[in-house]
């Protein structure tokens, strides 16, 4: 498990990128858009300055993150690797169109893992000739910073494949917890109703974005505001898994309305520059 291709140059697949290669891995990320491949890199860049200059990482790093490569082309991308981590939009078709590609692409031993928020690593398996070499990866944003990866077997995922993931994500100096499939994991299902609800109460007049935020970290202890981890998360995202935690868990999961709303303006959060608050 040695080298590694993250699918996805977003939010998420560039942390992945990031983690990974300064854990000692061989990392290529590819996606269709030249341009987040561009923004992925300088990003990448950014970001390991950053940490250099607060002590999180080390000089040498530089090393590690200059030798990520980063590829347009899915079959020189999935050619070489071990393992592929997948990092697309949250939409079904999607991931099952990229896993089936790469499962024509990629040699027999390698291990497929989608980073999907909800969705099912079985459906997405059952696509492929590899269902027990399926497994949902599920990181946290921002990657390099949070401990966790909950890693989530199919119905067919195989004791190896569930050992090697493990494996990959200590490497990373993660925490692991083994949840089985069902839609929204444990994080997420429960992340996405405390979001909603904090939607909720906003619509209804109940508190300020702020006051709500300040009251969940300061009443109830959470680090971050639910509304602020939403415009994080990015309001679009939040929107795709409440939709589809609605479809296969019910009535409430129903997305707040004002999430709607809000998206549908193109207020997205941080990466529009506006989502429950305004970002310079
Ligand atoms: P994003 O919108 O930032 O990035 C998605 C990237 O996928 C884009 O760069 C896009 O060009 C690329 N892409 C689209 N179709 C592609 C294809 N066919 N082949 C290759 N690349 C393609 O999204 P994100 O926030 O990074 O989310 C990615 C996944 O991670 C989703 O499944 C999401 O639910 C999950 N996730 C997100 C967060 C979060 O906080 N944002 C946290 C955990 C998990």
């Amino acid at each position: 498990m040695k080298k590694i291709t993250v699918i996805g140059a977003g939010v998420m697949g560039r942390g992945i990128a990031y983690t990974l290669a300064i854990s000692d891995f061989d990392v290529v990320i590819q996606d269709i858009s030249e341009q987040a491949l561009q923004n992925a890199k300088k990003q990448i860049e950014k970001d390991l300055e950053k940490s250099i200059s607060r002590g999180y990482a080390k000089v040498e790093d530089r090393e590690a993150i200059a030798k990520i490569v980063y590829l347009e082309d899915l079959e020189e991308a999935g050619r070489d690797a071990d393992i592929v981590i997948e990092a697309v939009l949250e939409d079904i078709s999607l991931k099952i169109d990229v896993f089936k590609k790469l499962d024509a692409i990629c040699q027999p031993h390698v291990i497929f893992a989608t980073n999907t928020s909800t969705m099912s690593p079985t459906e997405i398996g059952a696509q492929t000739k590899r269902s027990s070499q399926t497994i949902a990866m599920h990181f946290f944003n921002p990657v390099p910073r949070m401990n966790l990866v909950e890693v989530v077997r199919g119905l067919d995922t195989s004791d190896e494949t569930f050992e090697k993931v493990k494996q990959v994500a200590l490497q990373m100096n993660k925490e692991v917890v083994e949840v089985s499939e069902f839609p929204g994991f444990v994080t997420s299902r429960m992340n996405c109703l405390i979001g909603n609800e904090a939607m909720n109460m906003l619509m209804e007049g109940v508190a300020s974005a702020e006051d709500i935020d300040k009251a969940l970290k300061l009443g109830l202890n959470h680090p971050m505001g639910p509304l602020e981890l939403a415009d994080l998360v990015g309001l679009d995202s939040r929107l795709r898994n409440m939709q589809y935690l609605y479809e296969t868990l019910g009535e409430k999961y129903r997305p707040c309305p004002l999430l709607i709303k809000y998206v549908k303006a193109g207020r997205l959060g941080r990466k529009s520059g506006q989502g429950f608050y305004k970002y310079e």
